[in-house]
């Protein structure tokens, strides 16, 4: 029997669907990755934007011949297009799948799968399995052992509810895993090869609040560190307000936790600000870039952006757009403003800055970082990073550097440089000298003495491990 999955939208996403890959893997499926050849499809879908939900629509429209031809199929449709309620409304829509699974939560796909096939299981027995496994998560089979980067959710939900953000609704409320329980994983994800971890969550920084006194983001990275075989920590995404100096110092100390922070601004603008409730100004979120530079030197700082949000003037976006070309950040996730049903900005604000505007503004931002971008990498030129390698990609080595910069080498030179020709890089961190850098990549070259001595894991960063 073969599984094929079909994921869109953030990293949360993509580790939910690691686990039903696992789940399914343990009931003996095999992963395949053409839809056709499948005996059970599952969609993960994403809401967080108009233009995704649209794709996640249209995705699974197109499975519906599929289902015509082999009425055996088995649709799963999951994630934030579900949500956390009954999916009575979409039942109607999608008279064809057959499986509807709140976001997080492969439950519902396998207990139609143990009835359905009737499996000697039970379903309280499965749920135990399942349970069981929960803290250890076995990778499916195509990932064990090649898998060098693995996201660990961390914080599911979310409970701030900003004004444009469907996803409190859709992933429910904010709650912290168990300190125990992500140790177990990052343990097992360790044994199968996985060599850095990014911790999850809609506001990772937030993580431990909801659990017993003292339990925080900066104590799981110290616990972190201590696990042998794992290279690098990263965790996303922050929230301005809940980056305290014990957990940047914590992130300067550790040679594991990488110089990389995401914390989203969202528009720079005050009254924007306001109107999106986000409970900071401006201001704030300058000293805080401050406090990360001071804390982390060479850090790298990601952050998102929504352009054209409900009543953002063309000098609010101004505003905006000069707070970037201040601050000069390395990353920026950009977004145009759509209406997310249910939100507060749904209900309360009208969506007026015309599309094209909006399409105006999303330019100017994105011209203005490519430039940003440019300049940043460019201080990379002539420098020697330590890059873990991923994988190849058109007969280059790929790979990311500690502040999660995007590096190729060409395969040729690893062969040719070491002594066994066609050696695996995967998991490897190697030196690697920056030959060529653009805004959203770099190019290099491995370094000659370091393959006849020791070409295993530098400390990253050049902290001590
Ligand atoms: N929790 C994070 C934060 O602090 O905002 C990120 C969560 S969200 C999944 C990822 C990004 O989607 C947000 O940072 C925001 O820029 C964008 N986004 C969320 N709702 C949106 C909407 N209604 N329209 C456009 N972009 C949106």
């Amino acid at each position: 029997m073969k599984y094929h999955i079909w994921t869109i939208g953030c990293q949360m996403n993509v580790a939910d669907s690691q686990r039903v890959a696992s789940t399914l893997e343990r009931l003996d499926y095999q992963s395949t990755r053409r839809a056709e050849d499948a005996d059970v499809i599952v969609l993960n879908t994403c809401v967080v934007r108009q233009s995704a939900e649209d794709k996640a629509t249209g995705h699974l429209n197109s499975l519906r011949p599929l289902k015509k031809r082999n009425p055996k199929l088995v649709i799963n449709l999951m994630g934030c297009m579900v949500g956390p309620r009954n999916s009575a409304k979409l039942q109607s829509l999608f008279p064809f799948v057959d499986v509807f699974s709140p976001p997080a939560d492969p439950g519902p796909l396998i207990s139609y799968l143990t009835q359905a096939e009737s499996r000697s299981l039970e379903e309280a027995e499965t749920r135990q399995r399942f349970d069981i496994m929960d803290g250890e998560l076995l990778l499916p089979a195509h990932e064990r052992g090649r898998l060098v980067s693995a996201n660990v959710p961390l914080v599911n939900g979310c409970s701030h509810a900003c004004t444009y953000c469907v996803i409190p609704y859709r992933r429910g409320p904010e709650r912290s895993r168990p300190v125990e329980e992500v140790l177990r994983e990052v343990h097992s994800l360790v044994a199968q090869g996985v060599k850095e971890i990014t911790l999850l969550g809609q506001i990772v920084d937030r993580y431990g609040k909801d659990l017993p006194e003292g339990t925080s983001l900066a104590g799981l990275l110290r616990r972190l560190q201590q696990v042998e075989g794992l290279e690098r920590i990263r965790f996303l995404t922050s929230h301005p307000n809940w980056m305290t100096d014990e957990l940047l110092q914590t992130t300067a100390e550790l040679p594991k936790v990488m110089p990389h922070i995401e914390v989203p601004v969202q528009a720079g603008d005050d009254q924007v600000l306001a109107h999106m409730r986000r409970g900071y100004t401006a201001d704030d979120y300058r000293h805080l870039i401050e406090r990360i530079r001071t804390f982390i030197p060479d850090v790298a700082i990601a952050n998102d952006i929504i352009v054209g949000f409900p009543g953002e003037s063309a000098e609010q976006f101004q505003h905006t757009f000069y707070l970037l070309a201040e601050l000069k950040l390395d990353v920026v996730h950009l977004a145009r403003y759509s209406v997310r049903p249910g939100t507060v900005a749904a209900r309360k604000m009208q969506d007026d800055v015309p599309e094209e505007e909006k399409w105006q503004r999303f330019r100017l931002i994105e011209e203005l970082q490519e430039q940003i971008a440019t300049e940043i990498n460019a201080r990379y030129l002539g420098k020697t990073v330590e890059v873990l390698f991923e994988g190849q990609v058109k007969g280059r080595w790929k790979g990311r550097t500690p502040t999660n910069k995007l590096v190729f080498v060409e395969a040729t030179s690893a062969e040719s440089l070491a002594e066994e020709p066609g050696q695996d890089l995967h998991g490897r961190v190697l030196p690697v000298a920056i030959t060529w850098s653009g805004p959203w990549s770099m190019q290099g070259r491995f370094l000659l003495q370091l393959f006849q001595t020791d070409p295993l894991s530098p400390a990253p960063n050049g902290k001590q491990k």
